[in-house]
């Protein structure tokens, strides 16, 4: 490619909008243009990089055996009726209409179309296994799209599914996916590691997210030094420290706390420590109230608490809501609370002797609170609590470790949940029929793009790797005026090109400063400089953009050469990177 000819427009200015490095990056190197919110056009150096990831994605899916197909990005109502989730996703879920009325969804995920489509052309035994995928854009109407492609709302990703007779089927399945995602981000170049995203069994084989570790990542992974437990905060168990444990109830104080809303505030007026509080927060879980109780120097994790109520959409309750519920904001407490008004505790909670809480009048606040001497009503009680660094390891009992990490990916297993409410079935030897067993497989294609921008850059710019680099390298001729030196520059770009190294051409009328500044901010992995000192000694200048080491080659030999760095790079992109390193 001539960059004559390129269409593209890198910007001096960081856009005001972007928040992170890779979002910024993007924008400024023109990778990608805004259209709307959370909506983008991968530009032609952007769409270079997202076809090479796929290209990735697709050998490895395909060297497991997985088959690629193209299912439809609009979805008839009809089958998310049958798998019960047109009633219950929540708004992320663009629903819309047809011409006659009829209402369709612009689809998120894919399970109910592959599933409907299993049970109609699969039949018996024979056909089991069946590992099938797609690359392919969908659609989530997130309420706050932010960072650039990294969460968006149009987004392109590959989704796979398995279908298996049973457990021990499922589980080669998930195995042999498992295998594919590391060797996928591997060739990417990312630092990553999997961790279980399980509910419930600690360490379990239930899911695995695979996880871009960066600190802008919006996911904590905790780990463990001392063996190999790693989880997302969404599933690391708290283990219960419950206080005033072995004293008698005392009995209720109410006191006088004017103007004491936080937690803080509190302890320091009645000087009761937080950990002996109980902290009352309110929210509207799918249009409901919920009543959550938390131990005051605790956090609620909202993912555990939505896993918990099962429920779509959940935020906090506003002041109105709040007095709807029949308490006053900041004074919120259990006693007392309506029955119809569903209350959720975390583990500790019921344990607790004697704690302290809201009064739920303004102004008031309760003391030697006892749950087992039936003060107050708790209808489900679960792990809701945000694991923090230094947390016990529930597998070994070292402090836990936290880090960031982008998910660029997660597998997990469906078991018969679709199979069995879509009536996806198969005849067996015997001619008895079962449910098919079920996983699926996704990776986000755009941001993977932009977690390996956050892994790979400086301050000038992009650091591809060779595996997914817009081009392999680039040459930049210094003086367009120089017509031998242009017509060295033009053979060895055909040279490259005939020898399948994907080569840029800085033939543009600029002067050098601002060609390598555009090389620098764009990420070519290799720069090939033709200068002034060719036409004296026949050298020209190999830069390397991840190390910025320079060789000085003879122009005879720079195809060569680059072919040769080239092959190099590559192969460094095979080894899994290590994680434990990183930290
Ligand atoms: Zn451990």
């Amino acid at each position: 490619m001539r960059m004559s000819r390129l269409l593209f427009a890198t910007l001096r200015e960081t856009p005001a909008e972007a928040e992170i490095v890779s979002h910024q990056l993007m924008l400024r190197a023109g990778l990608i243009h805004k259209v709307s919110m959370g909506i983008y056009t991968y530009m032609p150096l952007g769409y270079r990089v997202l076809k090479k990831i796929e290209r990735i994605i697709r050998e490895e899916m395909d060297g497991q055996g997985a088959q690629e197909l193209f299912m439809p990005v609009v979805h008839p109502a009809e089958l998310w009726m049958e798998s019960g989730r047109w009633q219950v996703y929540g708004k992320e879920l663009m629903r819309m209409q047809d011409r006659h009325g009829r209402d369709y969804l612009l689809a998120p995920t894919h399970e109910e179309v592959i599933t409907s489509m299993l049970r109609q052309d699969v039949r018996s035994y024979k056909q089991l296994p069946q590992l099938v995928y797609q690359i392919q854009t969908k659609f989530r109407d997130e309420r706050r799209p932010r960072f650039g492609v990294m969460r968006c709302r149009e987004f392109v990703m590959k989704d796979c599914y398995s279908f298996d007779r049973d457990e021990e089927g499922l589980s080669v399945s998930y195995e042999k996916m498992a295998h594919a995602y590391h060797n996928i981000f591997s060739r990417c170049g990312l630092h990553y590691r999997p961790v279980a995203a399980d509910s419930g069994a600690i360490g379990g084989s239930g899911s695995h997210e695979f996880m871009a570790l960066s600190e802008v990542g919006e996911s904590a992974i905790l780990f463990c030094h001392s063996c190999d437990y790693a989880a997302t905060d969404e599933i690391a168990a708290v283990e219960p420290v419950p206080t005033g444990v072995g004293e008698e109830f005392r009995e209720i104080e109410t006191v006088w706390t004017p103007d004491c809303k936080t937690v803080e505030d509190l302890a320091r007026l009645l000087k009761v420590p937080a950990e002996r509080t109980v902290k009352t927060l309110c929210y509207m879980a799918d249009g409901q109230p919920v009543v959550v109780l938390i131990r005051g120097d605790r956090q609620v994790n909202e993912i555990k608490l939505q896993n918990t109520l099962g429920c779509y959409e959940l935020g906090f309750a506003n002041d109105d809501e709040v007095r709807a519920m029949g308490m006053e904001p900041g004074y919120c407490g259990p006693v007392g609370l309506r029955s119809e008004i569903k209350v959720v505790a975390d583990r500790e909670v019921p344990l607790m002797v004697n704690h302290e809480c809201g009064d739920g009048r303004k102004d008031y606040h309760l003391l030697n609170v006892n749950y087992q001497r039936g003060d107050y009503r708790i209808d489900v009680t679960a792990d809701i609590a945000l694991v923090e660094k230094g947390a016990k390891c529930p597998v070994c009992g070292a402090p836990l470790d936290l880090a960031r990490g982008i998910e660029v990916g997660q597998i997990f297993k469906l078991h018969t949940k679709y199979s069995e409410k879509l009536g996806a079935r198969y005849v067996d030897e015997n001619g008895d029929e079962h449910d098919m067993v079920m996983g699926c497989y996704g990776i986000g294609v755009g941001r993977t793009m932009a977690a390996i921008i956050e892994q790979h850059h400086d301050a000038h710019g992009i650091i591809w790797p060779m595996s997914v680099a817009p081009f392999e390298v680039e040459i930049v001729p210094v003086n367009d005026k120089d017509d031998w030196l242009m017509a060295e520059a033009e053979k060895l770009y055909r040279e490259l090109q005939q020898r399948g190294v994907e080569t840029l051409l800085d033939d543009r009328k600029e002067r050098p400063g601002v060609k390598f500044n555009d090389g620098d901010l764009l990420g070519f992995p290799l720069r090939v400089v033709m200068g002034k000192k060719c036409h004296e000694t026949g050298l020209a200048e190999v830069k390397v953009r991840a190390s910025g080491e320079v060789f000085e080659v003879p122009l005879a030999d720079l195809a060569d050469r680059v072919c040769a760095l080239k092959q190099q790079m590559m192969a460094e992109l095979t080894a899994p990177y290590g994680w434990e390193a990183d930290i």
